[in-house]
């Protein structure tokens, strides 16, 4: 039977990349992937568009586990050597406020150029390919498929993603074979993910976007806030900002079972602390806008279905703190199938920085989402992607 020099599991971002790098290197390698098809994820990334990295990959953009990690990953392969690499392959690129995309604004076109490099270097795949066993041999390891066959290689390299939109083909079966490793798996939570909320105000404002500001609350103190689009929706809320505090809402909710969990939103960011009260008064006084229509003109119309009962009877001041800090209570987020991302996976101080193999298992490597390295949106998982599939298929 012939034996790999590496066998690649997982054929996403990070997998290609390692394979790939591991065959111009002189390797023989093998994809060993579930699906009929590779790259399912890369072609929904970005709303189809595909946030491919980011001009800065200062690990502060990192969970603070990974951040030595990373920091040790993209010195070896950083921003410039992805752009780089993609430039090679024909893809070209440009950026938005920072964050780097094909030029044809088509994720189709990333798969496309990385699949063309496979075939040019003769990278054979084996497809429907579920791994459940990973052997060790006396030299190397036998991989094993659900449906009876397998490979062997002196060198594997697990790269099967998260638990985010497992019809793509992540569905976390890779943190088992991790674990026959005796690999500490994080437990993995969804992130970048809307939020569940029982309130009326969702429910009547559902479909209605307006810029805010959103701050996680848990146990009364702030952790994170953003700017940006909030989204009602009919159960709860959505939108860039809610997805970008929602990890540390995740966690306390999904992880650490937390039931003191909020979301506040101030609604009017762009009117300055005493301008707003200015405003208001003048509104009520001046202009004589019956409750409701208050904030006519600078908030959709639709808000005065809520605003009616929420502004009955209230003082100016108490008005201008329910426009500044609208609680919701978050009793839950939305599941793996909405989800960017996974937070959790391999403990990545089980992992060694400068290679990516594991440090319980000679011979096994990581990349990819698979380990607890989670960046926040703008192509900070990608980027990890490409990066540690890079520096994985070294497999050093
Ligand atoms: C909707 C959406 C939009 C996103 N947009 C962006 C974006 O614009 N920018 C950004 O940076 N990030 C984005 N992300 C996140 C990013 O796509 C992922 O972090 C990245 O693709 C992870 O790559 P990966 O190779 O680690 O895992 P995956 O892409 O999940 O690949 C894992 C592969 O392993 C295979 N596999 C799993 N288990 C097995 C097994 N047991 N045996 C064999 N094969 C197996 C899977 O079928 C899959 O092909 C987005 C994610 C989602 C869901």
């Amino acid at each position: 039977m012939h034996k790999f020099n590496t066998i690649v599991i997982g054929g996403g971002a990070s997998g290609i990349i390692a394979a790939i790098n591991a065959k111009r290197i002189g390797k023989d390698v093998v994809i060993c992937e579930k699906m009929p098809r590779l790259g399912k994820k890369i072609l929904v990334s970005g709303a189809g568009r595909c946030n491919i990295s980011n001009r800065d990959l200062s690990a502060s953009h990192y969970n603070p586990e990974a951040r030595e990690l990373v920091k040790s990953v993209f010195s070896r392969f950083g921003g410039d050597d992805i752009k780089k690499f993609f430039s090679k392959l024909g893809l070209k690129l440009c950026s938005e406020a920072g964050r780097l995309f094909p030029v044809t604004n088509q994720a189709s076109s990333v798969l496309k150029v990385l699949e063309e490099e496979l075939r040019n270097l003769k990278i054979p795949i084996e497809f429907d390919f579920e791994v459940n066993n990973i052997a060790g041999l006396a030299r190397g390891f036998k991989v094993e498929s659900k449906n009876g066959k397998s490979v062997s290689g002196d060198y594997v390299i697990i790269t099967g993603g998260g638990k985010t939109y497992p019809s793509l083909g992540s569905d976390g079966s890779c943190y088992v074979l991790a674990g026959s490793f005796g690999h500490k798996i994080i437990e993995p939570v969804p992130s970048a993910v809307p939020l569940l909320v029982k309130d009326r105000f969702c429910h009547l404002l559902q479909g209605q976007k307006i810029q805010c500001i959103a701050k996680s609350v848990i146990d009364g103190r702030i952790k994170k806030e953003i700017k940006g689009e909030l989204l009602f929706t009919k159960y709860g809320l959505s939108g860039t900002a809610v997805l970008d505090i929602s990890e540390d809402i995740s966690i306390a909710i999904n992880r650490l079972g937390k039931k003191d969990v909020a979301v506040s939103i101030d609604m009017v960011p762009f009117i300055d602390g005493p301008e707003l009260e200015e405003e208001i008064k003048n509104r009520l006084q001046k202009k004589g806008f019956a409750r409701e229509d208050l904030m006519i003109g600078i908030l959709p119309n639709k808000f005065s279905l809520v605003f009616r009962d929420l502004f009955k009877g209230a003082s100016v001041k108490k008005i201008a703190e329910i426009l500044r800090d609208k609680r919701f209570s978050i009793i839950g987020t939305r599941g793996w199938n909405e989800a960017e991302f996974t937070t959790g996976g391999i403990d990545t101080g089980e992992v060694k920085e400068n290679t990516l193999e594991s440090k319980l298992k000679k011979g096994v490597y990581f990349a990819g989402e698979i380990m607890n390295v989670n960046g926040e949106r703008g192509g900070y998982n990608l980027a990890w992607a490409w990066a540690s599939g890079f520096v994985a298929g070294l497999t050093e």
